[in-house]
């Protein structure tokens, strides 16, 4: 059969949660595809994606381009390889989906046909994530994680099934238990910029974890601990999680002055039962935001719990002897005022700043918070990342929620607060404009 094997690398900013694999045209010659034609990608698990062209920079270079739901779905991370071949998809008769194990979700009365409008023309495999926008919030709200991930419960018939207009989608609200997948979370598509720095944290974090062998085979030591640093908002919490999602480690997290403001031995005992808990559950990932806070002030005579508390990371950091199977990562907008003890070999040690991003960096952190807005064709997003120098992701994302609540403000004379449904017809009309896109720029 016509197949090959590619290395898996990520979407581009603008295709996340589109069900859209990219391939150059060497590949789509070879398999005989058009762009617009079904594929199946086969890692650990077998799933299908819509074929798109491969922008010229990744021409020959034998890799697929796919979001972290397609990732999931196909069972595999970024840099592993997949077996990649034309899919002979037969329309969707049916299409059952629900939420995953521990989500709630609540249908409105004509969600059905919002989300199929949504998936139309995509194809789907039974047991696939499928990721939804919201429809019980407004439509243009999403930022990183907020796209619902339904699980394609059931699908008529069987193998890869193409959505049309003809197919019977249905929505359940009860959760679906027994499906490893939850599609939720953070990938390294929801972070603009910071390719060097995704770069280094994999390194550090995700080869130890996922192959122990070759540190050991090398007689050196995992790091234990890695310190983010750099000013707010700029995405340490973001990178942490999207390690976190993309090993498929669990997740713990500690926020720094939470822990200080408990009382007397509490702090102690929770930073225990964190470091046990991540050991059961290991390979784990434990983030500690803000780092510098439980640092003893030097100005601060008593500093009695930070004291204490230093002593008790240090004490469990060096006792992990997990060899790379849980890793502390550490966040910090005050390197300097991390106790110095916390950076010496065998914890912090290694570190990395998370810099204020760049005009490149900016355009893909506005692609990323505008990847569910309907923009109309005056946007230019190369213009905003001009425009908005110094500006960090968070400040982005302020940006393009606020110009969307403009937007907003323009229909809500159109809109019947009384009326249970917004019409289908006024929503599909809503797009966001230059102009407020300029208004949230002036406030
Ligand atoms: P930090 O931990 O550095 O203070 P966060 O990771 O918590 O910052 O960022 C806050 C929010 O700002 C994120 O949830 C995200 O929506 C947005 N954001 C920050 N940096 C980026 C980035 N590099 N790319 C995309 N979004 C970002």
């Amino acid at each position: 059969m016509n197949e090959v094997q590619l290395e898996v690398a990520k979407a581009y900013p603008n295709d996340s949660g589109r069900g859209i694999a990219r391939l150059d045209p060497d590949t789509l010659l070879h398999l005989k595809l058009s762009p617009g034609d079904i594929i199946e990608i086969e890692g650990a698990e077998t799933t299908a994606a819509k074929v798109w062209r491969a922008d010229r920079q990744d021409w020959n270079t034998d890799t697929v381009r796919v979001d972290g739901f397609t990732r999931q779905n196909a069972d595999v991370g970024i840099g592993e390889r997949v077996t990649i071949r034309k899919a002979e998809a037969e329309k969707a008769d049916k299409l059952v989906l629900a939420p995953p194990e521990e989500a709630s979700v609540q249908f409105g009365s004509d969600a059905a046909g919002m989300v199929k409008r949504q998936i139309l023309k995509r194809p789907v495999v039974e047991r696939d994530i499928v990721p939804v926008m919201s429809s019980t919030n407004h439509p243009f709200m999403r930022s990183p994680g907020q796209a619902i991930p339904l699980i394609a419960v059931e699908t008529e018939p069987d193998g890869v099934c193409l959505i049309t207009e003809d197919t019977e989608v249905e929505l359940r609200e009860e959760p679906i238990s027994g499906f490893e997948k939850t599609g939720g979370g953070i990938t390294y598509e929801d972070i603009g910029g910071l390719q060097s720095e995704i770069q280094r944290v994999r390194e550090m974090v995700e080869l130890p974890m996922k192959h122990p062998q070759i540190f050991s085979k090398l007689g050196i030591e995992p790091p234990q601990g890695v310190l983010l640093h750099g000013p707010p908002g700029t995405g340490k919490t973001l990178l942490a999680k999207a390690v976190a999602n993309e090993t498929s480690a669990s997740f713990f997290s500690i926020a720094g002055p939470e822990i200080i403001s408990k009382y007397y031995g509490e702090s102690e005992q929770q930073l225990r039962e964190i470091f046990e808990d991540a050991k059961e559950e290991s390979p784990s990932i434990i983030f500690i935001d803000e780092l510098d806070s439980i640092a003893p002030k030097r100005e601060d005579v008593t500093g009695e719990v930070e004291r204490r508390v230093v002593a008790q990371l240090l004490t469990m950091m060096d006792g992990l002897e997990t060899r790379g199977q849980v890793i502390v990562i550490g966040a910090t907008n005050r390197v300097d005022s991390v106790d110095p003890a916390l950076r010496r070999p065998g914890r912090f040690d290694r570190e990395i700043e998370i810099g204020v991003p760049d005009e490149v960096g900016r355009k893909e952190i506005l692609q990323i918070h505008t990847r569910g807005m309907p923009l109309s064709d005056d946007v230019s997003l190369d213009h905003l990342a001009d425009e908005t120098h110094g500006f960090v992701g968070a400040d982005i994302e302020s940006l393009t929620k606020e110009a969307a609540m403009k937007a907003l403000r323009r229909y809500l004379p159109e809109i019947d607060l009384d009326e249970e449904e917004v019409p289908p017809s006024l929503i599909d009309r809503m797009i966001v404009k230059r102009d407020d896109f300029s208004g949230a720029l002036n406030e």
